[in-house]
């Protein structure tokens, strides 16, 4: 009698719950559930997606993506508007990441204070790189499987709270790779070149590809950029070379990757570097 009035409430609990449970699978999403990921979603084709209340784009094949930044909140709310009628609300729960602490000595006075019209120069360099990342392309690169756009020794994570000479300072938002100048930079993913700045004050030889949907791959601290803003690339393809330029202290690649002015790990999207290295 007990089990019977155990199971009996078991199915009406199931009752109430299978028309939602139904519904959420017909979404899935690819990639780490944690603070700093470029999630990249698919639903049924014709669906109207929301993220925590404003419309995300979708291609015509129900494919969507959308990112969260170093410190974004643990909890979002994905809502689908299905094309027969149905509705869902699909929670997006991140974990929480722990950042490591990193000292860089040897920055030049300089770069350190800088003088006003250095000042003006980064904030033009800010301009331009926000200006880039905001553009809405349509392309949909951003569902290939990404690559590292070289191999090397990994010098600087995503996150890491930083002090240069001891004094604290914004957090690192790339992935830095160790490389010699002149090393070939290839791009990870195809797309089209939004940006090719020389010589910005902080990041030097700076180069953003534009992968569609608002994300989009930045690469600094660039020795020699290969292409022209327009041109389309392709995974694999060198764009440039890595180099010494802007507030460094040695020769790396710094990779960053965005969904428009949200800072993503692009470590979570390629996975472990290839040994050997
Ligand atoms: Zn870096």
């Amino acid at each position: 009698m007990v089990r019977q009035l155990w199971l009996s409430s078991l199915f009406i609990i199931s009752f109430f719950t299978y028309s939602q449970e139904g519904l959420a699978s017909r979404v899935a999403l690819e990639g780490d559930l944690t603070q700093g990921s470029l999630l990249r979603g698919q639903t049924d084709p014709g669906t109207q997606v929301w993220l925590n209340g404003q419309p995300l784009p979708s291609t015509t094949d129900g494919h969507f993506v959308m990112g969260f930044g170093r410190d974004a909140a643990l909890e979002h709310t994905l809502t689908l508007h299905f094309a027969d009628g149905e509705k869902l609300d699909y929670p997006v729960v991140l974990a929480e990441r722990e950042y490591k602490i990193q000292r860089i000595e040897g920055i030049a006075r300089r770069i350190m204070e800088p003088n006003p019209e250095d000042v003006a120069r980064a904030q033009e360099d800010a301009r331009q790189t926000r200006a880039a990342r905001e553009r809405f392309e349509t392309r949909t690169d951003w569902q290939q499987a990404f690559i590292w756009p070289l191999h090397g020794r990994i010098t600087g994570v995503y996150g890491s709270q930083r002090f240069y000479n001891g004094e604290p300072r914004n957090p690192h938002f790339g992935v830095d790779v160790a490389a010699p100048t002149g090393t070939p930079v290839v791009a990870p993913a195809d797309g089209v070149i939004t940006l090719a700045v020389p010589d910005m004050f902080y990041s030097g030889g700076t180069l953003i590809i534009d992968h569609g949907f608002g994300v989009s791959s930045t690469f600094i601290h660039l020795h020699k950029l290969l292409v022209e803003p327009g041109t389309e690339v392709k995974q694999g393809e060198v764009v440039a070379e890595v180099g010494a330029t802007g507030r460094v202290t040695g020769p790396h690649l710094d990779w960053r990757l965005n969904w428009h002015q949200e800072r993503l790990d692009p470590a979570l999207l390629v996975g472990p570097m290839p040994k050997g290295n």
